[in-house]
């Protein structure tokens, strides 16, 4: 069986032996570019070349890229230990043409490698094209020889990739692998096809227009070639099991959580463990790239991954941090491929095992809370976004922690009354203010309360002071 780190060398090793320079993983914080929250592909760090505004150093590379797709435009985080196939943190597998190969080489390469290099059966696999690209449908038809039927024309954006509302564009191929009649699920562009049957495993970008503004688009002189592999999806498929949870990789790591809690991962904590394994990738390999836990922008969703962990945990039974005591687990699977987590592993403990501990303060007081607003709710009603704000401001559940607790009992959450009892309390906080005179120390104050927000200043607060907290 090949491990997770065996396919991750093959598919490197591959493309190298295919004249592709073999460039690292870039940071999950991408570099100068403000619009996006966290690296959520491998062409993030050869966005550049693509547009034109720098040459790239090579005609072509191949990278396994660290993504999160959590927050920003890409969230998946509600999908994580409720698909078969999603992750907050995984790793993308990439080969990258910067004006040199283009579609026909791409699906060559990119069949070899599956068909041939890993032995996928091709009555397993099929591909989607975008429906207008003909020349992709007779490619796939001529190189990898496959029926017309396993050759899906889809018309949505889904196959059309766009860099931005400007710039680089074009057709996408998805290949697909069957995962078997016993799983539900349709296959790509039919009404069911969000089940985890038919599981989308790599996506080929064909890099051919330029959008030069709305309904104006040309074609570029050099189109090039991104595409992105899920590596944790090839490892399920490999490993002939059908569940990403299931690969060796995250058996390792729910087998410490088993370990660490000494609850088996069955029934309903068989989701918890894999939560916690899925979290605990995300937020140690944040922390290595340098975001910590805050109130604000890239450590707020940082801190909302790890609360989330920590429920679970404690859902568990864990009665001290737990998250912290995986970190081995992670390292010893993950450390010789990702360095930086060995020389970050006592900062990704330190933090994991502060942030539990703060947490633990208002955790299970909240929970109690939201117990007792809760009881009597039926499948189907709603919360009221008073109770999910103090629930936010004085026990520091996020939102969508919030909402994530109450997603087996089926309740919603009223968002429009939470915000409404958040910018109340934020005005009450200008208005109580508002005389002082001192305006540069109000709106220092002000700035302050409003990046760090209320659950910083509980250490003020009168419980703390009689020590209840
Ligand atoms: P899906 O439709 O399954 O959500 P996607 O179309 O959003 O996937 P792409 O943006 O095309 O994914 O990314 C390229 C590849 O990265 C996918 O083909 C898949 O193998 C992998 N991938 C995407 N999102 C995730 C995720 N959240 N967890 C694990 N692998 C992922
Ligand atoms: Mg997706
Ligand atoms: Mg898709
Ligand atoms: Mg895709």
């Amino acid at each position: 069986m090949s491990s997770v780190n065996d396919i991750r060398s093959a598919f490197l090793g591959f493309y190298q032996k295919n004249g592709h320079e073999v460039v690292a993983s870039s940071s999950l914080v991408p570099k100068n570019d403000p619009t996006l929250m966290f690296t959520n592909a491998g062409m993030v760090q050869f966005k550049d070349y693509f547009t034109g505004r720098s040459t790239a150093p090579w005609p072509r590379a191949t990278t396994s890229q660290k993504c999160v797709r959590a927050g920003g435009k890409h969230n998946d985080l509600d999908n994580v230990g409720y698909t078969a196939r999603h992750h907050t943190f995984f790793e993308m597998l990439g080969n990258f043409s910067f004006g040199d190969y283009f579609k026909e080489r791409a699906i060559e390469l990119a069949w070899t490698l599956i068909t041939r290099e890993f032995g996928l059966p091709k009555e397993k696999l099929l591909v989607t094209v975008y429906h207008e690209d003909d020349e992709a449908f007779s490619l796939w038809k001529r190189i990898a020889g496959l029926p017309d039927e396993k050759i899906i024309r889809i018309a949505t954006s889904d196959n059309f990739w766009q860099m931005g509302d400007t710039g680089p564009c074009g057709p996408c191929s998805e290949i697909f692998y069957d995962h078997g009649e016993s799983i539900p699920g349709g296959p790509p562009g039919s009404a069911d096809e969000d089940g985890d049957r038919f599981i989308e495993i790599w996506n080929l970008v064909f890099m051919q227009f330029e959008q030069i503004a709305p309904g104006n688009r040309v074609p570029l002189p050099k189109p090039s070639i991104d595409t992105g592999m899920g590596l944790e999806r090839m490892a399920t498929v490999l490993q002939g099991v059908h569940n990403n949870y299931d690969i060796d990789l995250f058996r390792a790591l729910i087998r410490a959580s088993v370990e660490a809690t000494g609850v088996p991962a069955e029934g309903p904590h068989l989701a918890s463990h894999r939560i916690i394994a899925d979290h605990l990738r995300a937020s140690s390999f944040l922390i290595a790239d340098g975001v910590l836990p805050s109130n604000e922008g890239r450590g707020y969703v940082l801190r909302r991954i790890m609360r989330r962990a920590m429920r679970h945990a404690h859902l568990l039974g864990a009665v001290d941090p737990l998250l912290w005591r995986l970190v081995p687990a992670l390292v010893r699977e993950m450390g010789r491929a990702y360095p930086e987590l060995i020389r970050a592993e006592a900062l990704i403990s330190e933090t994991l095992r502060l942030e539990e501990i703060r947490f633990r303060r208002t955790l299970a007081r909240g929970l109690g809370l939201l117990d007792e607003a809760t009881t009597g709710l039926v499948a189907g009603a709603t919360l009221d976004g008073e109770t999910a704000f103090r629930l936010y401001d004085t026990y520091g559940f996020p939102l969508d922690l919030t909402q994530e607790a109450l997603r087996a009992r089926n309740i919603g959450v009223d968002t429009a009354g939470f915000a409404t009892a958040m910018e109340r309390q934020k005005a009450e906080a200008r208005a109580s203010w508002a005389g002082s005179g001192d305006t540069a120390a109000e709106t220092i104050w002000l700035t302050l309360r409003d990046r760090l927000g209320a659950t910083e200043f509980l250490g003020y607060s009168a419980e703390a002071s009689e020590g209840k907290l």
